[in-house]
């Protein structure tokens, strides 16, 4: 374990140059140092491995030197190097979460009554200050109340809610944000390349990842990575940390989207074959879950906000778009609540197993939100299927002739998709030409008002027509009996048989339903939810 610290002590900044992330603080601890005006007390909060007890080092370092430089120790002057090894006696380290009693801290504010060796300030810094018993903060508030002015305080915590409120008024206070990966892969890349490891960013960006922020972590991790070999990849970083690959998690999501209980459950044997840790896996699947609920409800900010390539994100945002946002919160509470049931069932397996199919299953939903939320998948589905009918991307074996644009062209513009041919028996649509034809000759106004009209549908010598747009003049024309009468003229004489010519109705119009987009609502809704319903 020992050799797992050397990357992070060979790599923690020793300026403020160095520091990476942390910009903000970094500003104004410099500033402060430039001024002068130091304070006599300081609250550093943030999570582990963001830079607070560096800082606190750097500061000291800073404070002490007899030449600055833009705010960062010079390295050069005697104070710096008296304070470049760790044993100077003016920068006292204190660990509160072994050293909690309130002896311990009496003993080491006794130091704090002599004044520095060297340099002009005396600097304490007090790591997770939130672990000290009541007395040790009451023994420690006298001193900061009447601090020696040479006395600097730096108390570092990752659980400020934990501090006295008479503690925190004392101090100035600096939240150290985590660090975004793409800097601590930045800060990786230099670290191996220097040592000469051979490392892909994709390994790098994984570690980063893993390493939520905390660039100690991140270093640590590499560390491990390089005691199995001098090439990282993503492979090896997968291995170190007993994680799956990105692509298993979309496989997987596919599957529970799908709710396909075949494929989820190869995946969970694909899982424990190659040595995985459910717990493990569970927390992996909840972070792609919730990566996917961002990029639903915030595409635009996905790649920002969690530090994704491009093409990343266009992934997530791809996968996000085949869920809706309760379907993915249902889920993401499924992985997050297993996590318990990992840790302490007799067989973990069964446990995500159970986990997988509740969420591939949808079994658990049953609350309105739910309901509501299949609702929209069935009317989304439904929306989708009559596009496609009406753009024909399903053909249908019988006309809906109410569906046909209302400017159709006239029967005699064979070329139209709205053709009599589609529509109507080929013999009887012969018919129908050759009498409009024959009109055109015969009578010219007719043919005139005839070509206003189109043929909706024939057989049996029976011409249903319907005028080629709402406006026209020919509808109310040829509803007249003795123009009607003289059209069944025509076509009986075109036909050699009795022909009937006689409007197409609006309630006709609507009728039949099509047997093939029948077909499709069947195989899309199946047959037991479908009611036909005549009207
Ligand atoms: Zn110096």
């Amino acid at each position: 374990m020992a050799d797992h610290q050397v990357l992070y002590r060979r790599w923690r900044p020793l300026t403020f140059s160095e520091v990476v992330g942390q910009e903000m603080v970094v500003t104004a601890l410099r500033n402060q140092v430039k001024q002068g005006r130091l304070s006599h007390a300081y609250l550093f909060c943030g999570s582990r491995g963001t830079g607070k007890t560096s800082c606190a080092k750097i500061l000291a370092r800073a404070a002490n030197c007899t030449d600055p430089r833009d705010g960062d120790a010079c390295g050069e002057c005697e104070s710096c190097r008296r304070m470049g090894d760790e044993s100077s006696f003016d920068i006292l380290e204190y660990d509160a979460a072994s050293n909690s009693k309130v002896e311990q801290m009496r003993e080491i504010l006794e130091s704090v009554q002599y004044p520095p060796q060297f340099g002009r300030y005396k600097v304490f810094i007090i790591d997770e200050v939130h672990m000290l018993t009541n007395n040790a903060f009451n023994a420690l508030l006298k001193t900061l109340e009447e601090p020696p002015a040479y006395m600097i305080f730096i108390l570092a915590t990752t659980e400020p809610h934990k501090v006295p409120a008479t503690i925190l008024s004392r101090c100035q206070r600096y939240d150290f944000g985590r660090i975004p990966a793409a800097q601590i892969r930045d800060r990786l890349r230099q670290a191996a390349d220097r040592e000469g490891i051979t490392s892909t960013d994709g390994a790098l960006m994984q570690i980063a990842r893993a390493a939520e922020g905390g660039m100690r972590d991140a270093l640590s991790i590499l560390d491990m990575c390089i005691g199995y070999g001098q090439d990282v990849d993503e492979t090896l970083v997968s291995h170190v940390l007993g994680t799956s690959d990105r692509s298993f998690l979309f496989r997987f999501t596919e599957g529970l989207v799908n709710e396909d209980a075949e494929e989820v459950i190869r995946c969970v044997d694909e899982l424990m074959n190659a040595g995985h840790e459910p717990a493990v896996f569970a927390r992996e699947l909840a972070g792609h879950l919730r990566l996917l609920l961002v990029a639903r409800c915030a595409p635009d900010h996905l790649a920002d906000m969690m530090d994704l390539s491009d093409d990343a994100a266009q992934q997530y945002i791809g996968q996000a778009q085949t869920a809706s946002e309760s379907r993915l919160m249902s889920m993401l509470d499924i992985f997050l609540g297993v996590d318990g049931a990992l840790r302490y069932a007799a067989s973990p397996r069964f446990a995500l197993e159970s986990a997988a199919l509740h969420a591939c299953l949808r079994t658990g939903e049953t609350d309105t939100a739910a309901l509501l939320d299949r609702v929209r998948e069935l009317e989304s589905a439904l929306r989708d299927l009559k596009g496609r009918i009406e753009s024909g991307a399903i053909q249908t074996r019988v006309p809906a002739p109410a569906e046909k644009p209302a400017d159709a062209p006239a029967p005699t513009e064979t070329k139209q998709g709205t053709s009599p041919e589609q529509t109507a028996d080929k013999t009887m649509t012969q018919i129908w030409k050759q009498a409009i034809a024959g009109l055109a000759k015969t009578d010219p106004g007719l043919f005139a008002l005839a070509n206003q009209i189109r043929l909706v549908s024939a057989e049996d010598y029976t011409f249903r027509w319907a005028p080629a747009s709402e406006d026209s003049a020919a509808a109310g024309f040829f509803t007249r009996p003795e123009r009607a009468a003289r059209m069944e003229e025509v076509l009986t004489m075109a036909a050699g048989e009795q022909c009937r010519f006689v409007p197409e109705h609006r309630e006709r119009a609507e009728q039949p339903r099509s047997a093939q987009s029948m077909d499709d609502l069947f195989e899309t809704f199946g047959r037991e939810n479908v009611i036909v319903q005549d009207s």
